[in-house]
């Protein structure tokens, strides 16, 4: 499976951006403060217009906003 960004807009894949690295969203069930925070930072809304909470384990964020998010959850998400 080609692991893209699942940030809205965000267009990086491993295929066209093999420079990138990709970073997996935190489990549901090991993880869950983290895999809301960072959900919360996503800000990637479902049908329902409601936080989007995806079914996949495949959920990747490409290296550029896994350190635009990283920033947001250090400093505004305590
Ligand atoms: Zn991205």
């Amino acid at each position: 499976m080609l692991k893209s960004c699942c940030v809205v807009f965000c267009t990086a894949n491993k295929l066209t951006n093999y420079e990138l690295k990709f970073y997996i969203l935190s489990n549901k069930h090991k993880e869950p403060e983290r895999r809301t925070k960072w959900l919360q930072a996503i800000r990637r809304e479902d049908d329902q217009g409601k936080l989007w909470n995806p079914r996949t384990k495949h959920v990747y964020v490409c290296s550029w906003h896994f350190i635009t998010f990283m920033y947001i959850i250090l400093h505004f998400c305590q």
